[in-house]
């Protein structure tokens, strides 16, 4: 499970975190939502030390996600610990970020036979079952750009898996994409999602949360106005601002 406990964050004067508090159950959905600015990726960053916290903590599986619990004090780990650590938090951006001199399937194996986490027949094993599940094993010898913005989404998402994390953040992944190119991402994040993965999605598809979601987040100006299970947040939301929210969006 995750963690997150009274989390703040500013930037200057700007508070973009303020005493975010989550709970994540294993294999459970949720969707973060809000209006631009209001800290979404503030947030999925902390949760993997890309943001320091400034108060708070964030514990995944009991791990102190970028420090170590001594007494009762919390210091910071190192960078090779930390490193370790990110190894269990897959991340995937809006912009793909695959790297461009790599091929498809040498952009999957690269972290995992990096981080000694397989050897080299192992991932390249592991990457074909994993193009499988994102339905692009005949794109393997490809380069990203020859790929369509969705192909290259999937194969993020793809490699981001390879790693086996134990969560997945998503931020909004699909956004940068053509709409006719949106379903085919979607439908990859909802097999994952069937198949037990834990995800945190920031998106603004609010049918696809609909849909998926086992709970939802809303928030505005680094707070947390309203969470619960997805029917509740979405279907019978308690505050005004999740309301003018939902009405604007759908
Ligand atoms: P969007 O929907 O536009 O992606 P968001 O909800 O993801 O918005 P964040 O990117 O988390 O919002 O930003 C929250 C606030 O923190 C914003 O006011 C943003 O300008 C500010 N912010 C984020 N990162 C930094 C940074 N590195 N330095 C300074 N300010 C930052
Ligand atoms: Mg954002």
């Amino acid at each position: 499970a995750i963690s997150i406990t009274g989390v703040s964050k500013s930037f200057g004067k700007l508070k973009a975190l303020d005493d975010v508090s989550l709970e994540l159950e294993p294999g459970s959905v949720t969707v973060i939502l809000g209006p631009s600015g209001s800290g979404k990726s503030t947030l999925l960053r902390t949760i993997n030390h890309l943001e320091r916290v400034d108060e708070g903590y964030i514990q995944i599986d009991g791990d102190y996600i970028g420090y170590q619990r001594r007494g009762d004090k919390l210091y910071e780990l190192k960078e090779q610990a930390i490193l370790r650590q990110r190894i269990n938090v897959g991340y995937v951006f809006q912009n793909f970020n695959l790297f461009p001199h790599l091929t498809v399937l040498e952009n999957l194996i690269e972290a995992p036979i990096a981080h000694r986490q397989l050897s080299r027949h192992e991932a390249i094993d592991r990457a074909g079952e994993l193009l499988d599940v994102v339905g692009l094993r005949h794109k393997a010898d490809a380069w990203p750009r020859h790929l369509s913005g969705g192909q290259q989404q999937r194969i993020a998402i793809a490699r981001a898996l390879m790693l086996n994390p134990r969560v997945m953040l998503f931020d909004e992944p699909t956004s940068a994409l053509d709409p006719e190119l949106v379903g085919e991402v979607l439908d990859v994040i909802k097999k994952l999602a069937r198949s037990g993965t834990t995800l945190v999605i920031v998106t603004h598809e609010v049918g696809f949360a609909r849909e998926v979601a086992d709970n939802v987040v809303f928030m505005v100006d680094g707070r947390i106005v309203e969470q619960g299970s997805s029917n509740q947040v979405l279907n019978q939301p308690r505050h005004e601002r999740t309301k003018r929210f939902l009405a604007r969006v759908l």
